[in-house]
C-alpha cells in the first residue's frame, strides 16, 4: 500500500471524472488485455466494454486505442524470445491485430455496438492533408455511432515513421479529434514521486496542473516486457493531450470495470488542460502554421464568416499561392486585409476551379464530391 498524499482529499473533489466527458479516448495497454501466454483476457475485455457501452448509452463519444497486436500475434508465430526484430514484430502484429479486432467486435456485439478498426501511422496524425482525412473518417464513424478501435499500423510502419507507443498515439488521436478526455489504462494507478513498486513511500499525485521538468524527473525510465510505455511516454502523452486542451488520466486498468472504477472515485492522476480543445485547435491554426496561400472573399462571405459560418466556394473571388488540401491559408477581404486564417479543404488548383460556384456544383466542376466548404468553421479562426 502506498501512503496517500496530503493533497489527495482536497484534489479529489475537484477531479473532473469520466462522466462529464463528451469525447473520450481510452488507451488500453497490452499487459492488461493479453496474458503471459499471449491469450486475450476475454473476461476483462467484456468488463471494459460493458463500461464503454454504458458511457456510449449516456451520449459520450468513445474511441479506443488498443495495444496488444504484437503480444497476441507472437504466440501464433512461435516467437518466444524476449526481444523481437522489427520485421518479426510486424509479422506478429499482422497476425495479432486480426485476432484483437475479432475480440473487440465480439465483445461489443453483446451491446449491439458496431466496431470500426483504424490503423494509423505517425504521418496520418502529423501531415496536415492526411490528418484532415483521418480526422474526417473518425468523425464520420462517431457520427454513425460506431466505436473506433485504433492501433498503430505496425505492419507497415518502419522505425522512422513509427509513433512507437500507443500512449503517444492515443494523445495524438485525442488532439486530432478535439477530445476533451483521455484515459490511459495502465498497470499503475497514477503518478508517484518515484516508482511505488520500488519505493513504497513514494508520494502519489492525484492532480497535476502542469507537466513541469520536476514532474518529468519523477517518471524514471521505461520498463521492459510487453508494454512499451512506462511513465516517460505517459508524460509525453500528457503534454500532447493537455496542450491540445484535453485532460488526461492515468488509471489502474488491472481491475475489472476500470472506467466505472474511476468514475466511482478510484485513485488515479488527472493532468489538467489549461484550455478547451476548440480553443487549443484554433490557437494552433492561428499561431503555428505558416500560410501557403490566400483566398479573397466577397462581402457576403465576410459577413457569414463573422457570424461563425464556414467559408463556401461561392463567396471566394480570388485564389493565390500554392497550397494543398489541409494547408493553412489567409482569408482576405476585397481590399487585401486579412480577415481570417484556416485550413483549406481543397488544393489551390481545385479552389481556383470551384471559386464562385455553389457547393452543389462542386462535383460537376471537379469530377468528385468533396466538402461543401472551402474552409470548415472548425478549421477557421477570425483574425
Ligand atoms: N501497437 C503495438 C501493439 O499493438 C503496441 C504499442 C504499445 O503498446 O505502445 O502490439
Amino acid at each position: 500500500m502506498t501512503r496517500p498524499s496530503s493533497q489527495e482529499g482536497a484534489a479529489e473533489s475537484a477531479q473532473p471524472g469520466i462522466s462529464s466527458a463528451r469525447r473520450l479516448v481510452v488507451k488500453i495497454g497490452s499487459a492488461l488485455l493479453v496474458d503471459d501466454s499471449g491469450t486475450i483476457r476475454r473476461e476483462w475485455l467484456d468488463a471494459l466494454t460493458d463500461d464503454v457501452a454504458q458511457l456510449m448509452r449516456r451520449g459520450t463519444e468513445v474511441l479506443l486505442v488498443s495495444s496488444g497486436a504484437i503480444a497476441v500475434g507472437r504466440r501464433h508465430l512461435g516467437l518466444t524470445q524476449k526481444t523481437l526484430r522489427l520485421e518479426e514484430k510486424q509479422a506478429a502484429a499482422a497476425t495479432g491485430q486480426i485476432r484483437l479486432a475479432h475480440a473487440y467486435q465480439e465483445s461489443l456485439a453483446r451491446h449491439d455496438i458496431t466496431v470500426a478498426q483504424i490503423l494509423l501511422t505517425l504521418e496520418d496524425t502529423e501531415v496536415r492533408r492526411r490528418h484532415l482525412n483521418a480526422r474526417a473518417t473518425l468523425n464520420t464513424l462517431l457520427r454513425f455511432g460506431t466505436l473506433p478501435v485504433i492501433n498503430e499500423n505496425d505492419t507497415v510502419a518502419t522505425t522512422e515513421i513509427r509513433v512507437g507507443d500507443n500512449d503517444r498515439l492515443a494523445a495524438r488521436v485525442a488532439a486530432m479529434l478535439g477530445a476533451d478526455t483521455l484515459v490511459l489504462l495502465s498497470d499503475i494507478d497514477g503518478l508517484y514521486s518515484a516508482d511505488p513498486r520500488l519505493e513504497p513511500d513514494a508520494t502519489f499525485f492525484p492532480e497535476v496542473a502542469e507537466i513541469t521538468p520536476d514532474i518529468e524527473a519523477m517518471a524514471g525510465v521505461a520498463p521492459t516486457g510487453y508494454s512499451s510505455g512506462g511513465m516517460v511516454t505517459k508524460l509525453v502523452a500528457g503534454k500532447i493531450a493537455t496542450g491540445a486542451g484535453c485532460r488526461m488520466a492515468i488509471a489502474n486498468g488491472r481491475r475489472m470495470h476500470p472506467l466505472n472504477a474511476v468514475e466511482a472515485g478510484a485513485r488515479c492522476t488527472w493532468f489538467l488542460a489549461a484550455v478547451e480543445p476548440r480553443t487549443a485547435r484554433k490557437r494552433w491554426i492561428a499561431g503555428s502554421l505558416k500560410p501557403a496561400g490566400r483566398v479573397t472573399v466577397d462581402g457576403g462571405a465576410l459577413q457569414a464568416l463573422r457570424s461563425g459560418k464556414s467559408l463556401l466556394p461561392a463567396g471566394v473571388t480570388a485564389v493565390e499561392g500554392r497550397f494543398e488540401r489541409g494547408d493553412a491559408v489567409l482569408v482576405c477581404d476585397a481590399d487585401g486585409n486579412e480577415v481570417a486564417r484556416g485550413l483549406a479543404a481543397y488544393s489551390a488548383a481545385d479552389a481556383q476551379r470551384i471559386k464562385g460556384h455553389k457547393s452543389r456544383e462542386i462535383e460537376a466542376v471537379l469530377g468528385y464530391r468533396g466538402r461543401e466548404e472551402l474552409i470548415h468553421r472548425d478549421d477557421l479562426v477570425l483574425s
